[in-house]
């Protein structure tokens, strides 16, 4: 099962992570962070993350800390 870890705190919300992903796996969550807008979330109720670090590559803040592909 692979799977990803988002820091928040590091999170800008540009949302590329978000446009860039297959799974469609990363939505805004509800908390706002550093820049005022809803922070990325990693929701994946399916286990469908292919675990492809295209989400991590695309993070100009390095804010996807962990990419496992399992
Ligand atoms: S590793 Fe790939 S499939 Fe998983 S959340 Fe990132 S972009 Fe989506
Ligand atoms: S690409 Fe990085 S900074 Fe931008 S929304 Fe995703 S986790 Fe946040």
């Amino acid at each position: 099962m692979s799977y990803i870890k988002i820091n928040q705190d590091k999170c800008k919300s540009c949302y590329l992570c978000m446009d860039v992903c297959p799974k469609k796996l990363i939505k805004k969550s509800e908390k706002i962070g550093k820049t005022g807008q809803n922070v990325a979330e990693f929701i994946d109720t399916n286990n469908e993350c292919l675990g492809c670090s295209q989400c991590a590559l695309v993070c100009p803040d390095i804010a996807i800390t962990e990419v496992v592909k399992e």
